[in-house]
């Protein structure tokens, strides 16, 4: 191909039959990382092909939370992705020097995020993951223009100022004409060891997202599920095996794992 010539996404082909979803969110620190991963790993884990693009900028930690810890390696003029548990994994992290934080611009994004697309070797998935940065910044908008079909999983914590921003975040998709698959709430509450359920961030802020998406886009926005804290999550993301491998029967890992079979 030219020089000149904008580079091919597969995904954007019509007749593509990978579904991409962009797992988003409102702001940092809600869990979508962790909710990016573990879903990946549970789609791969029933058999499907499955890559994860990070996008996020200021947290790529989505190698480490996949145990991703190979180097993308080049063979001509494709990039072949490292990948673990079945996962193939592409991250802006992959590509700056040591772990020093870069100022990204938006063309530099834009550009990073259409060789993610286009000049990854992905083979023939059936599903990619992006997990974006927080917010509604330039890479959500970029994507919508490179990949226009990709669909958003919004990610949200009960609590209400977080699912203000959740919805702003999730509104974008009026603009970019893309579909909202649904609403994840993350952090819903914690088991007692007397069984109660303390919820540390309030609720109902996944509901709240789901209905004013609904209100907003014309069309129902489901809440897909509920997934409760758990340390063993964040320890499995630590530690690289994601929760829905090491314990599927844990109660968290159980509604990813529904959230998984909803996509
Ligand atoms: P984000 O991608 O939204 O910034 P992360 O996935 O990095 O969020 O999660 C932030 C922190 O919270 C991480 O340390 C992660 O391990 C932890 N975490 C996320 N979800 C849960 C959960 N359900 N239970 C316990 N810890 C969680």
């Amino acid at each position: 191909r030219g020089d000149t010539q904008e580079p091919v996404i597969p995904f954007a082909q019509p007749g593509s039959r990978t579904r991409v979803y962009a797992v988003a969110s409102g702001k940092g620190g809600v869990g979508k990382s962790s909710v990016t991963v573990n879903l990946a790993a549970a789609l791969a884990a029933k058999g499907l092909k499955v890559g994860v693009v990070d996008a996020d900028i200021y947290g790529h930690s989505v190698p480490r939370m996949l145990g991703a810890d190979g180097r993308p390696t080049q063979v001509e003029s494709m990039i072949m992705p490292p990948s673990a548990h079945g996962v193939k994994v592409i991250s802006i992290g992959m590509f700056t020097p040591g772990n020093t934080a870069v100022v990204w611009r938006g063309p530099m994004l834009h550009r990073a995020l259409q060789q993610f697309l286009a000049d990854v070797y992905w083979g023939d998935l059936d599903v990619l993951l992006l997990d974006l940065p927080p917010g509604t910044g330039d890479v959500a908008i970029s994507l919508a223009q490179l990949l226009p079909s990709a669909e958003i999983l919004v990610v949200t914590t009960p609590q209400a100022a977080a699912a203000e921003v959740a919805e702003r975040a999730g509104s974008i998709a009026l603009q970019t004409h893309q579909r909202i698959v649904g609403v994840v709430e993350n952090m819903s509450w914690l088991e007692l060891p007397d069984g109660q359920r303390m919820e540390v961030f309030g609720s109902g802020g996944g509901a709240q997202v789901a209905e004013s998406l609904s209100r907003l886009v014309g069309a129902p926005v489901p809440l897909l599920g509920q997934i409760p804290l758990d340390t063993r999550l964040r320890e499995g993301g630590d530690a690289g095996v994601p929760l829905v491998l090491s314990d599927a029967a844990a109660p968290a890992a159980a509604a990813l794992i529904t959230v998984a079979d909803r996509l």
